[in-house]
Parts: C-alpha cells; sequence; structure tokens
C-alpha cells in the first residue's frame, strides 16, 4: 500500500517535474513532493545487542529521535546471532522499510541483504560499524574510531605515568609490563582502535619502556570474538598462568571495551590482584559504561572512552531525514571508510577519555548519567 502511494507520489513528481520543463517551480515541486514521499515512512534499525549497555541507549534514542519527526521505527537486537539479524533485515525489507540503519554484528555478512535493499530503492545508513563488501552503504554515521585507539593508548601512557595528562613526557621510564586485548575480528572497528592503539604504543614497546610480556601483540591473536566479556577473562587468566607464573606483576592492560575490562579485572583478581600491596594494573576500556564507571570510581578500572550515544543518534536521525527528503547529509570525511568495495561517506564524533578526574564533568554535568545511578558522591 504504502510503496504503491510513495510510487504515486513520485510518479506525479516526475510528471510535473517534466511538464514544469525548467520553469522556476519545478525544484520546490519536486522537493515538496519528495518530503510528502518520506513522511511517516518506515525505519528499519538493527542494533547488535542487548548484553551492552550502549547499544540500548542507541536504539532507544535513535526510535525517539526518528518518532519525534514522524517516522515510524522497527527497532531490532539480534543478540548477537547473525542469521537473526540478517532475517530482521530481510523483515524490514519486506515490511516496506524505506530507510535502514544497521550496527552490523558481523560487518562482511550482510552484502545479500543490502543488495535486495538498494534494488528496492532503500538506502541504507551503517551505525557506529561500517558494513563492508557491499556498495549498498550510503553513508555511515560512527566516533572517529582510529582516534579512539589513540586516546585508549594515550591514557594507559598516562596512567602509567610515562605520558603527563598535557601530553608531555611523564616521570616514569618503566620498563613496564602491558598486554594487549583487542575487539571482535568481525567489527571494523576493532581494527581501528588497535591501528590507533599501536600507533601511540609502538615506539615505547620498541624502546624497551613498555614490554608485552607475552609477546602477543598480533590483531589476530588477541582479539577478541564478539567482544565476549567471558572470553576476555579467559585469556587474562591464562597469561596469568602462563606468562606471569614467574612472579612478576602486570603493570598495564589495553582494553578496547569495558565489558571485556570488567572480565580482565575480574581474572586479575581471582589472581591476587585489587590489595594495597598489589593493586591493580592501569586497565583502559570504552563506552562509558555504569559497571566500568563504578569500576574507575572505586579504583579499580583506570579509564574508559567516553562516546555520547545521543549525539550519534541525533546525527544518524538527522541523515536519514535527510535522505528520505531526498538531500545529501553532512558528512566530514570521504576518505577513511574504504568498506572493500567503496569508500563510505562518513560523519565522524569525537570520542573524549574519562577517568577519575573528569566522570562528574563528562558524565553528570552532560546529563548523561545521573550522580546516582553511577554511584557518585
Ligand atoms: C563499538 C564500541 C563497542 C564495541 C562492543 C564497537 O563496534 O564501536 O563502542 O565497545 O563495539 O560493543
Amino acid at each position: 500500500m504504502r510503496i504503491g502511494r510513495i510510487a504515486t507520489v513520485l510518479s506525479a513528481v516526475a510528471l510535473t517535474a517534466s511538464l514544469a520543463a525548467c520553469g522556476s517551480s519545478e525544484k520546490t515541486i519536486d522537493k515538496e513532493a519528495r518530503e510528502a514521499a518520506g513522511k511517516g515512512a518506515l525505519i528499519g534499525v538493527t542494533m547488535p545487542t542487548r548484553s551492552s549497555e550502549r547499544w540500548i541507549s542507541d536504539g532507544d534514542n535513535l526510535k525517539a529521535g526518528l518518532e519525534k519527526l514522524g517516522y515510524k521505527v522497527d527497532l531490532q537486537y539480534a543478540e548477537n546471532d547473525i542469521p537473526t539479524q540478517v532475517n530482521q533485515l530481510e523483515n524490514q525489507i519486506t515490511k516496506g522499510a524505506r530507510l535502514l540503519i544497521v550496527a552490523s554484528i558481523d560487518g562482511t555478512t550482510l552484502t545479500t541483504q543490502l543488495q535486495r535493499a538498494a534494488d528496492n530503492g532503500i538506502k541504507v545508513i551503517a551505525y557506529d560499524r561500517l558494513i563492508r563488501n557491499s556498495p549498498n552503504v550510503d553513508y555511515y554515521a560512527t566516533f572517529d574510531n582510529f582516534k579512539v585507539g589513540v586516546q585508549q593508548a594515550t591514557s594507559l601512557l598516562i596512567g602509567l605515568k610515562v605520558k603527563n595528562p598535557d601530553g608531555s613526557e611523564g616521570p616514569a621510564k618503566g620498563p613496564f609490563n602491558i598486554e594487549l586485548f583487542a575487539g571482535s575480528p568481525d567489527d571494523n572497528n576493532a581494527t581501528f582502535f588497535y591501528n590507533g592503539a599501536m600507533s601511540v604504543l609502538k615506539p615505547y614497546i620498541d624502546r624497551g619502556v613498555l614490554k608485552v610480556k607475552s609477546g602477543q601483540t598480533d590483531f589476530k591473536t588477541i582479539a577478541i570474538l564478539r567482544w565476549d566479556p567471558a572470553t576476555a577473562q579467559k585469556r587474562m587468566e591464562d597469561l596469568l598462568t602462563n606468562t606471569y607464573r614467574d612472579g612478576s606483576k602486570v603493570h598495564g592492560v589495553l582494553s578496547p571495551y569495558d565489558g571485556l575490562s570488567i572480565g580482565i579485572l575480574s581474572a586479575l583478581k581471582s589472581n591476587g590482584y585489587g590489595t594495597a600491596g598489589q593493586p591493580y594494573p592501569i586497565v583502559t576500556g570504552q563506552d562509558a559504561e555504569v559497571a566500568s564507571i563504578k569500576s574507575i570510581l572505586g579504583g579499580e578500572q583506570y579509564s574508559t572512552i567516553f562516546k555520547d550515544t545521543r549525539k550519534l543518534a541525533e546525527t544518524t536521525v538527522q541523515m536519514a531525514d535527510t535522505v528520505l527528503k531526498g538531500g545529501k547529509p553532512t558528512v566530514n570525511n570521504t576518505k577513511d571508510y574504504d568498506n572493500g568495495v567503496k569508500v563510505v561517506p562518513s560523519q565522524l564524533l569525537e570520542p573524549v577519555i574519562v577517568t577519575k578526574d573528569n566522570v562528574k564533568t563528562a558524565l553528570v554535568d552532560t546529563g548523561y548519567y545521573t550522580a546516582d545511578k553511577i554511584g557518585l558522591k
């Protein structure tokens, strides 16, 4: 029905436009009709999982923002199961969605569905994670993912006092034992985080200030499939029992996501860390999840990277609205996000390092969390 209506409106546009030939009102009529065609349209939103808070906020914020503009929203979560996400996209296409906003689980597995979307004139926005191997990704809204990695590594160096918070070289000379973790190998972001972090850490590793005692620095070896906290906890336990059997201590852990950080801290705790005599190493994170903010305030996790999901949702809602009205959304990057087939025009937002020192200003004063929610006195 809806598709029929849209088609009628659009053909009316075509007709009016051709009748008007080069008339001055052509543009206005065209614009109005396109806006009418997009009005009240169904937008499919697919999120990877509810097991991490950030995706719940992302989904809620997107839905609220789109509904406010009069769109209908089908919001789905796939609990990290690829076939489920594939089915959700298929359903949204069948139900007549005019635009899809997709935070993929595995960025390489949606080529067929996106082709079907394109064949039906449905636009696609990759949300936070780039969708790979498809020409049918119109736009990408995300944070500066390379910078996230740079910030994670920088906060690790600041925590170890190798660097000062102002970026200058700090008093500590090491050598410090560190271990590295990376995100899910099927998530395009994970490589960006890793490359960003290594761009900062490598010179210190090369100079011997930092020592990856396990020798495990390769992305494939340190990647944690599906960002699973239990897998990270197990890997940390294995590192402690194998590499640190000789009684040497871990001083720093590069962790790319708060869920993994909590798992890593838990492995460290079972191995005697977290006491006055044997403090936790500097552990990084990402997403400013409540459990990690509490851990940071409690002196366990050292840092996280705050990516304001309200802003990402707002940016994406604007993008979707502009696209559905036939316009070109604002982008600020047209070179870095090559999905294997094309460079996807992207809008990158700024991530922020959060430690104990700026929890209040970054998260409470901005209204992201109430002081109560994170247990801030
Ligand atoms: C997101 C991160 C998140 C991770 C695990 C990544 O794609 O960019 O914010 O920590 O997935 O959910």
